[in-house]
């Protein structure tokens, strides 16, 4: 039997999780990378800001643990350690990342792949030599870079984005956001645990555009009264030195402004167009079911697929289904109903499925219920208990959604995810307990009150 070749393109979350999951099938594996394998998730996305975060976390908990009689003198921060830590828990991540390619026979070429036609790449090698793979299959899964605005020019010093800022060895005194997305709405929450001040300028009414609005309210809330300022429904006009002029005629000076605007697609100079694949955008149009572009033997995965959340377990999922495709010729489609999406603050955000608004857009009419964190025991002894659960149901229907604005939210939403993709009934889900005393419980309460019998 011919063992079939596959080349992908690109060592980040959907590139790396493609090879891994073609091991377990007779395929030949080739691995392209330019940079770092581990691409934007390990080296300066996902893992490095979970590190900041958890850091402000700590600070936090230590300066208020007098709260619970414990006092703690003499606190002194070590930035250098700091970044060391961090530094140590991304290499580990990626020098293991390594090892499993090596350890499941996956061929690594360190260099620029681009597709030469349907069967061939050609790589420009980190040596400066040229070399060409034959294939029968390609994944394209080359990843995104920070989105930039025309009239902020991104210096890379005083105006920066997330690639610079994960890299701080100690944060800037005061700053200022451009974009209440996730990862603007995480950077104003870790810089405001570690002391710094904060200004978040977003263009829509409501930070996290998108999501629950009620949710996201509550957390915009939280943040505020911990000193956040927030500045909706503005833009900004310019900069001059170190002064942001906002649309609303205000202006500031700061000691850096982080631009965190999302992420455009990174989809030049791989022979895209050459070879005829649909790109919209900038983005790679694929079939759902399979991930195949419209190049039959040609995929793409993660970032750069037009229209699907940019999130490294989304990555994964459609590296999945298109090896799946690849080896069995089976369709085996990311359910994108059910994905969770957790925003990393204090308190943490997380949702999934539908929320009223999406629900509006596509006319779809939902029940609705909530519980507060306010009585949960667990929150309230962990000085907790701000945030609330929302479930959405279908009217006469399944569970289609929930948004959870508290503590552990990010944990917390797989339970709803299950219902959401097993498209449970309130009257179903609303039977299983919930152990006492946890943070679900809110979970459980909310369930109750939506099959219309609350309890507390
Ligand atoms: C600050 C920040 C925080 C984030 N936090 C989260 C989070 O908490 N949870 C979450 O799910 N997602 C998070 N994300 C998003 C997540 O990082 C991405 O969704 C994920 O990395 C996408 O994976 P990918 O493989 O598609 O692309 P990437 O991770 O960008 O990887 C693409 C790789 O391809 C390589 N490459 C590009 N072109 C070529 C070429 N021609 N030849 C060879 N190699 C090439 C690049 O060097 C890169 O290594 C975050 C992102 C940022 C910026």
């Amino acid at each position: 039997m011919k063992i079939e070749k596959i080349t992908i393109i690109g060592g980040g979350p959907a590139g790396y999780a493609a090879a891994l999951y073609a091991s377990n099938f007779e395929l030949e594996i080739t691995l392209i990378e330019s940079d770092t394998l581990g691409g934007t998730c390990l080296n300066r996305g996902c893992i490095p800001a979970k590190y900041w975060l958890h850091v402000a976390e700590l600070n936090h908990e230590i300066d208020n643990s007098k709260d619970f009689g414990i006092e703690i003198t003499g606190k002194n921060i070590d930035w250098k350690a700091t970044a060391q830590k961090r530094l140590d828990t991304v290499n580990k991540l990626v020098g293991g990342i390594g090892m499993l390619l090596k350890s499941k026979k996956v061929n690594v070429i360190e260099g620029w792949g681009a597709i030469k036609d349907s069967n061939k790449v050609i790589v420009k090698t980190t040596e400066g030599k040229e070399e060409e793979v034959s294939t029968d299959y390609i994944l394209l899964a080359t990843g995104s870079k920070p989105r930039e605005i025309p009239n902020i020019n991104v210096d890379g010093e005083f105006v920066i984005t997330s690639d610079t800022a994960l890299s701080w060895e100690e944060p800037p005194k005061k700053v200022c956001v451009i974009g209440a997305g996730a990862i603007g709405c995480e950077f104003a929450s870790l810089l405001n645990d570690l002391g710094s001040e904060v200004t978040v300028v977003e263009l829509d009414k409501e930070i996290l555009p998108g999501l629950d609005k009620r949710t996201s309210g509550e957390l915009r809330k939280q943040l505020s009264s911990r000193g956040v300022d927030f500045k909706l429904s503005t833009s900004v006009k310019n900069i001059s030195n170190k002064d942001v002029n906002f649309s609303d005629d205000t202006s500031d000076s700061f000691d850096c402004v982080l631009v965190a605007v999302g992420r455009a697609p990174l989809t030049e100079n791989i022979g895209l167009e050459e070879i005829g694949v649909n790109v919209n955008k900038g983005f790679v149009e694929v079939d759902l079911k399979t991930m195949q572009t419209d190049v039959e033997n040609i995929y793409a995965l993660g970032d750069i697929v037009y229209d699907t959340p940019q999130l490294a377990h989304v990555a994964f999922a459609e590296a999945i289904s298109a090896i799946t495709h690849i080896a069995t010729g089976e369709s085996s489609p990311v359910n994108y109903k059910a994905i969770p999406y957790v925003v990393y603050t204090r308190p943490e955000l997380a949702e999934v499925g539908l929320n009223s608004e999406k629900a509006k857009e596509i006319g779809i009419k939902l029940n609705q219920a909530q519980h507060s964190f306010a009585g949960i025991g667990r929150a309230l002894l962990q000085n907790q208990n701000k945030g609330i659960v929302k479930v959405y149901s279908e009217e006469d229907g399944p569970i289609v959604g929930a948004s959870v604005c508290g503590p552990s939210a990010g944990e917390m939403i797989h339970e709803l995810m299950y219902m959401v993709g097993w498209e449970a009934l309130p009257s179903e889900a609303s039977e299983f307990i919930h152990a006492h005393p946890t943070l679900s419980e809110a979970i459980g309460e909310s369930l109750l009150s939506l099959n219309g019998r609350g309890l507390h």
